[in-house]
């Protein structure tokens, strides 16, 4: 039998209530599926750790989260705390600490699901989204002068390092050979921006002939969100910088249909450290406590994580379940439906039986 340690931290506002559906799930493969075993221990951890003790975690958080296999995240953010508490105070130090360079966002239209393009269904998009997760423009270089005077300068300096973007072009296409388009698209600005964004392109191009049987283009960003719109069956593999990846990202879930069906994995390919997985979507609090949350990106980024720990088969049969529910109609009210977070819950749980 092969066994895992999973640390679920469900946190805040919708986060405890889509991972306790997702452990539910995880939970109805594993007897399903009886090759594999989820040891799960729940961190409480988040918003409330925050107001009793002053952090969102404890001191030594990272230390007890490094014996894991992987960790399972629901969402941070509460109103009465600002975002910059709860993003740096348990979600950063997470992804920092343990090197998560690569940030994973598999989006695709699933079964059922009404999309905003018109003309535009299931198999007309499926991508996967690489999203540089450790420098670039969110490297936190920078700072103002004069601050508050006519004369103010604020500088915001983006870190591009050889090291780290041949590491995730690396990824990236390793990840396109992996599909069957073996097709990458390299998004940058490097009309505009003459240095990091040229860097990418050069190192672009030398990692590509590590891959032959990879075909790749280039997009500068401007003209990728015109392309993610007007032609979505033209994209596979896509990888951008960590600003660029998270802007074209959004867009991406919305093009899918709703942000409560997108999942991500903030990876560590050379399993140094442990992977985490989590949802795309926020504490969402306008609709926390009313049962209504989609569990769906939860349930997909289980899928990622079950991918990742070597338990495909486990992946596949998830997404089978999650699909078959979608496209019977049973949708929560972000995808225009009715149902439940426990409706759609207990039904991916029977389709997890019955599906094969
Ligand atoms: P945060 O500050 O933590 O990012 P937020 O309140 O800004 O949270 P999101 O959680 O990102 O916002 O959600 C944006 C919108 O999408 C909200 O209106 C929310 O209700 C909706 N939404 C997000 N996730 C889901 C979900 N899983 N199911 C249904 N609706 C969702
Ligand atoms: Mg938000």
């Amino acid at each position: 039998m092969r066994e895992y340690r999973i640390a679920a931290i469900p946190a805040d506002g919708i986060g405890p209530e889509v991972i306790a559906a997702g452990l539910q799930a995880l939970s109805a493969l594993e007897r399903r599926m009886g090759s594999f075993r989820l040891h799960v221990e729940e961190f409480p951890w988040g918003s409330d750790h925050y107001r009793r003790t002053g952090a969102m975690m404890p001191a030594d958080g990272l230390e007890t989260l490094k014996t894991f296999d992987a960790i399972y995240f629901g969402a941070v953010g509460a109103p009465d705390v600002p975002d910059h508490v709860t993003l740096w105070g348990l979600r950063l130090p997470i992804c920092q600490g343990f090197d998560q360079y690569a940030n994973v966002r598999p989006t695709r239209i699933l079964p059922g699901v009404t999309p905003p393009l018109r003309d535009c269904g299931p198999g007309d998009l499926d991508w996967v989204i690489v999203r540089e997760n450790s420098e670039g423009e969110y490297a936190g270089h920078g700072g103002r002068a004069h601050r508050g005077l006519p004369e103010e300068v604020a500088t915001e300096v983006a870190i591009f390092t050889r090291v780290g973007v041949t590491r995730i072009m690396r990824y990236a296409f390793r990840l396109a050979q992996a599909r069957p388009r073996k097709f990458l698209t390299v998004v940058t600005k490097s009309n505009a921006q003459r240095h990091g964004m040229v860097m990418w392109d050069e190192i672009a191009a030398e990692v590509s002939r590590e891959f032959p049987d990879v075909t790749w283009d280039k997009m500068l960003v401007d003209a990728m969100t015109m392309r993610m719109v007007l032609k979505p069956q033209s994209l596979d593999t896509i990888v951008a910088t960590n600003l660029h990846a998270d802007i074209l990202s959004d867009l991406a879930a919305a093009l899918a249909g709703s942000l409560g069906v997108a999942p991500t994995g903030n990876v560590d390919p050379e399993r140094r450290f442990p992977s985490m997985f989590e949802p795309i979507h926020g504490s969402a609090f306008d609709i926390a406590g009313k049962g209504i949350a989609n569990p769906v990106a939860t349930f997909w980024t289980g899928a990622q994580m079950l991918e990742h720990l070597g338990e495909p088969e486990a992946a596949a049969r998830l997404m089978r379940a999650v699909e078959r529910v979608t496209a019977s109609g049973l949708l929560t009210p972000d995808l225009g439906g009715t149902a439940t977070t426990r409706q759609v819950t207990e039904a991916v749980c029977d389709a997890i039986h019955s599906a094969n």
